[in-house]
């Protein structure tokens, strides 16, 4: 199987889409990630899976600490710009919950610190314990072979 493949494979899971949020040296970093996945209720853990390129996972190893933040169908715009699709500059404004930079009007808010990590490969996964939960009503952003959507009922 060469790499393409696998991708294609990889891409029939469709999935939401959240920013992961950090603040390293009083700076707010954020990135778009669909590796996310609530694990365990008791105590309440959350994983997210960051590529050994990312600027995040230094800034992540730095703080102890994320957030993930779970976008919208109308927050796409945010999704490209944190994912650096964007051409011309993009207004960001966070919000801050618990002294962490959050995207506002996201569907959810989750503030996290990191209980453990495991390199796995090219990526790190770094198991989060929730520490603040925010949630509103919404329609998903949604990703699915390579494309955005939303959910249609
Ligand atoms: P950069 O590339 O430097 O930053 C990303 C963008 O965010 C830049 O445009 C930057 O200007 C902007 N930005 C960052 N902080 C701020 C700030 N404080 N204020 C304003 N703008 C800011 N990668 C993974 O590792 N794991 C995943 O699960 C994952 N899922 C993805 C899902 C989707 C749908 C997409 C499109 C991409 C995904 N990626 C994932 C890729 C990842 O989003 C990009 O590689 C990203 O560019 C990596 O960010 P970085 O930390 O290296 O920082």
């Amino acid at each position: 199987m060469d790499d393409r493949t696998f991708r294609n494979a990889m891409g029939k899971f469709a999935t939401g889409v959240t920013i992961i949020t950090t603040i390293a040296d009083g700076e707010a970093h954020g990135m778009t990630a669909n590796a996310f996945m609530s694990v365990s209720l008791n105590p309440r853990l959350v994983v997210i899976s960051i590529d050994e390129k990312a600027k995040m996972l230094d800034k992540i190893n730095a703080s102890g600490k994320f957030a993930v933040n779970i976008l919208s169908d109308a927050q796409k715009d945010y999704s490209m710009h944190f994912a650096g699709q964007m051409k011309e500059a993009y207004p960001v404004e966070f919000e801050w919950i618990d002294e962490m930079p959050v995207i506002k009007n996201a569907l959810a808010n989750i503030v996290c610190n990191v209980q453990s990590k495991q390199i796995a490969g090219d990526h790190t996964l770094f198991i989060g314990e929730v520490k603040d939960v925010i949630f509103g009503d919404g329609t998903p952003l949604t990703f699915y072979e390579g494309k955005y959507g939303t959910v249609v009922s």
